[in-house]
C-alpha cells in the first residue's frame, strides 16, 4: 500500500526521519525512524515504517536485559514477546500460572526475581532470528536422571 496521496485527505504525503517511542515500550525512544506524513498541516495522519522489527526487537531486548535495573512490568512482557512466548506458553515452560504472570506484566503484583533472571538469560541466548523458543530452550523432563561418569583426566591445554 505505497500511494502518495494521504487517506485521510488526499494531500501528498512525505517522508520523515523522527525518533519514537518502541511500541509497548514508552520509556524506549528509537532515533532515525521513517515516518510517512501528510504535507497538510491541517491534518495529523501519519504511518510509522519499521526498517526489520524483528532485529530492532531483538536489539531493544538484548539491552533491557544487559541493564542492571529491575525489569518494569512493561518490558517484562516485552521480553517475554520477544523471545516468542505467549503468556500461557511461559507459564506452562516456567511452572507458574498465565494469571500470575499477567499481574506481574500488569503491575498488579511485584514479579518475583527468578523471572526476571530467567527472560534476561534467555534474551541473550536467544538466536538472531524469529524462533520459536521451545525449539532451542532446553526440555526439562520428570525422568530420573542417569548416573553420569566423568573422567577425572580433564583435557589439559597443551605444553610445551
Ligand atoms: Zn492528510
Amino acid at each position: 500500500m505505497r500511494d502518495n496521496t494521504c487517506p485521510e485527505c488526499t494531500t501528498s504525503l512525505m517522508v520523515e526521519s523522527r525518533t519514537v517511542p518502541f511500541p509497548g515500550l514508552s520509556d524506549v525512544l528509537v532515533e532515525d525512524v521513517s515516518v510517512v506524513v501528510c504535507s497538510s498541516d491541517d491534518c495529523a495522519y501519519h504511518a510509522v515504517r519499521w526498517h526489520r522489527p524483528g532485529a530492532l526487537s531483538r536489539e531493544i531486548a538484548r539491552q533491557i536485559a544487559s541493564d542492571p535495573a529491575r525489569l518494569t512490568p512493561e518490558r517484562l512482557r516485552f521480553l517475554r514477546s520477544t523471545l516468542g512466548f505467549s503468556g500461557k506458553e511461559l507459564a506452562d515452560y516456567a511452572n507458574t500460572t498465565a494469571e500470575s504472570i499477567s499481574r506481574w506484566e500488569r503491575g498488579h503484583r511485584p514479579h518475583p526475581q527468578w523471572i526476571d533472571l530467567l527472560l534476561r538469560s534467555w534474551i541473550l541466548q536467544m538466536p538472531d532470528r524469529d524462533a520459536d523458543p521451545l525449539d532451542w530452550l532446553p526440555h526439562i523432563t520428570g525422568d530420573t536422571p542417569p548416573a553420569l561418569t566423568v573422567s577425572a583426566e580433564l583435557e589439559r591445554p597443551a605444553t610445551a
